[in-house]
Formats: structure tokens, sequence, C-alpha cells
């Protein structure tokens, strides 16, 4: 007998994540901490070991009258005053679109309600191959089929992949929704070139003909990009959407405010025509009151605050991490090139992905663990997380991994 709904997927969630994290842990107790390397965790870890919580965020939050805390938020959109600083702080004075604004529990929120709302069961939505997991159970929780773009051509952005998988989808039904997860993709850390961008743009408008375009750009990491300001200018290339295109960005407030539990973040739409904005704008309003209803006023009222009034403080700290990043990231990398170990083209972010086969994958994670180093798999590649790992532990470690794998 079915409680649940007829059409729903009844197998339960295999989060792989926990359960490697699980055993990270165990080993841990087991051998010490120092005889272990845990790249599984994707939150970012301090170089002790610990999760970095800014204080200017919460300090801020801390500071906040209990009332305001206590609060509904003041519309089923989000604070006015949240909506704006959202936009102008991912946007940074770089789109000219008409635009509108829906706050959203964390990026998984907007997310999940544009791939919702804009396709309807049955039909197909567009995934990178290489991907965050969510995005797969969004689809199956919609009824929705998945078409999937191979990422990379060499060292660059597959566009030819991604213009045949569009072509492909277009002949079934009236509309594409896209996801392209850009810049520092989760989990390989590519940022596409201004470029790339322009050839995806160029492409959806000529696509936009004859069918309706909704590009979900999911922009989780962008504030830990290494090129900070410089990362958000392509913005400005969306200026060249034809009318029938529209953009939804995708922003969390879990990775720039390192504050992944208050669960808050922002669907920004972005289209040429008023018209076209507020259609999508209506639906994510009544879908945002059927589903959420309101959204962590403590978490909008604490990014106004931090934005407005802790902005130095705030852009000190993070820096420090983005910094912090990046140097692991170049450590890992470079001497992952001296070795030869073969990763997808990582530019910046949280995550490095080796790349390799599924059969060879499989294989290699359990011999990397049998030699206590912890990683995650994903499609066509292991996931080494080194937003969670220190610099010291970071040091020698592609060596180790290439040793391993040249034992399987
Ligand atoms: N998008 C990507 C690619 C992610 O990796 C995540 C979180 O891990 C999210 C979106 C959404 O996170 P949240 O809902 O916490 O904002």
């Amino acid at each position: 007998m079915n409680f649940v709904k007829d059409s729903v997927n009844q197998q339960p969630i295999v989060d792989t994540v926990f359960t490697i994290v699980a055993k990270a842990k165990e080993a841990k107790e087991k051998y010490g901490a120092d005889q272990v390397v845990d790249a599984t965790i994707g939150s970012l870890y301090n170089e002790e070991g610990q999760l970095v919580a800014l204080d200017s965020v919460f300090n801020s939050l801390k500071n906040l009258d209990n009332k305001v805390l206590a609060k509904y938020a003041a519309s089923f959109t989000g604070n006015p005053t949240f909506r704006q600083k959202a936009y102008d702080w991912v946007l940074d004075g770089n789109s000219h679109l008409e635009h509108e604004v829906v706050a959203t529990p964390g990026g998984t929120g907007a997310v999940s309600m544009t791939i919702q709302e804009c396709l309807d069961e049955g039909q197909t939505v567009i995934l990178p191959e290489i991907a965050w997991g969510s995005y797969a159970l969004m689809a199956q929780m919609h009824n929705l089929e998945m078409a999937k773009y191979s990422l990379f051509e060499g060292d660059h952005f597959n566009i030819a992949s991604f213009k045949e998988t569009c072509l492909e989808t277009m002949k079934k039904q009236n509309k594409l929704v896209i996801v392209i997860n850009d810049p520092c993709h989760n989990p390989t850390g590519y940022s596409l070139t201004h470029e790339e961008w322009d050839e995806v743009i160029t492409f959806l408008n000529e696509c936009s003909k004859t069918h309706a375009i909704v590009l979900l750009n999911d922009i989780a990491y962008i504030d830990f990009s290494s090129r900070q300001k410089e990362a958000k200018t392509y913005f400005g290339q969306f200026d060249k959407i034809s009318d029938n295109v529209i953009v939804v960005v995708s922003f969390s407030l879990s990775k720039s405010m390192t504050s992944y539990g208050l669960r808050c973040g922002a669907a920004i739409i972005l289209g040429q025509k008023k018209e076209s904005v507020n259609q999508v704008k209506i639906v994510f309003e009544k879908n945002a009151r059927a589903t959420w209803s309101n959204i962590n006023n403590g978490a909008m009222e604490t990014f106004v605050d931090v934005l407005d009034n802790h902005g130095e403080e705030y852009d000190q700290e993070r820096l420090k991490y983005v910094k912090l990043l990046k140097e692991r990231g170049d450590i890992f990398t470079s001497e992952a090139d001296e070795v030869g170990l073969k990763y997808y083209p990582y530019k910046e972010g949280f995550f490095v992905t080796l790349a390799m086969d599924n059969e060879t994958r499989d294989k290699y994670h359990e011999a990397l663990m049998a030699n206590n180093i912890f990683t995650v798999k994903v499609n066509l590649g292991i996931r080494v997380a080194i937003c969670s790992l220190s610099v010291e532990k970071t040091k020698g470690l592609a060596k180790k991994m290439k040793d391993i794998l040249d034992t399987i």
C-alpha cells in the first residue's frame, strides 16, 4: 500500500558523503587525527581543523534584538532591505537587466523552486554530468527527466556537448531549463572564461528564437573565488540575453556568510522584459508561500547588518580564507602536476576532483580508505575537499594519492 504519491521513487537516499565522514571519524578515533587525511567535509575549516564561523557574521546575529529574531519576515519574497542588498552584493553593479529577488532557504531553495516551477512533470532538465548531487534528487522528486552535458573537452568547457544536449532536448519540449554551476563549480573548481560565457549566451539566444530559455546559474561558492570582484563581471554579459531568455541566479548565504544552518539565500531573476521577470516572480512567490512561507528573519537582517555596518571586517575575514583556499589548492594541484596525478581543470573554490572512470574510482576509493585517506566519490572522479584540509595535511597528499593509484 502506498501512503506516499504513487509516482514517487521510494528508495532511501544513499548519502555517500555522510557515510564516509563517519568512517573518517572512526579512523581518527582509532589511529589518531594526525594519521588520517579527512578530505570529506564540504564546509570551510580553519587550519586547526575547526568549522569556520565568521565573527563578523555571528557577532552581528547575536547583537540583533530578540524581537527581530522572533519576527516573521515582512513578505513571502523576503524583506525588501535583504532583497536589495542581495541584488547589490551579488551583481555588484555589473547587470542592467530587469530584476526581482525572492529570498529562499539557502541556495537549495532557489534551485529547487526554479526546477519545480519552470518545468512540467515529464519534461527534461539539463544538468552538468559531474555535479552537486541534489540537482538529480530535485529532478527525481519533481518527476523530471535529466539530460547531462559533459563538462570538459581537455581543460576547457565542453561547449560542443553543451550545445548538443540543448539541441536534443529542444526536439522534445518547448522550453529549456539549464543548470550551470559557475564560478567555482562543485566539485571540480572550474570557472568559465568570459569567452566561454559569451559562447553560451550567443547559443542560448539562438535557441530562444523557438524556445523559452531559463538559465539557472548556481553561484553558491562565488564569494570564495580567488578573483573576488572580477569573478562577478561575467554578469555583465547577461545584458546581451534575448527577450526569450530568463536567468535565475541562485545565491547561498551558507557559503558567503559561513551560515549553513541559518538557511538563507536568494533567487535573483534577471530578464530584458519586466513582464517576463514578473511572471517568474509571481510564481516563485506563490511557491514560497506554499512551501516554506517565510525566510529566517534573523538571517536576512544579519546579512544586511554585516554589509551595512561591518563590511570591512567581513571582507578581511573572508579574504583570509579565500587566500588560504588558494594556498591549499595551489599546493595540491602543483604537487599533483609534479607526480602526474590527473585532476579536472581546477581554478578556484572548495574542491579539487581527480579524473577517472567510475570503475577505477570505486577501487581507488577503497584503496585510499585502506590507507586512511578519506575522500568522496563523485561521477567520474574522486572529490578532495581542500576547503576542510589544512595546509599541513595538503602537503605531500598528491604524491601519496598517486602512489596508491599506481597500486590498483
Ligand atoms: N549549490 C551547490 C553547488 C552546492 O554545493 C550547495 C551546497 O552544498 C548549494 C547549492 C546549496 O547550499 P545551501 O542550500 O546550503 O545554500
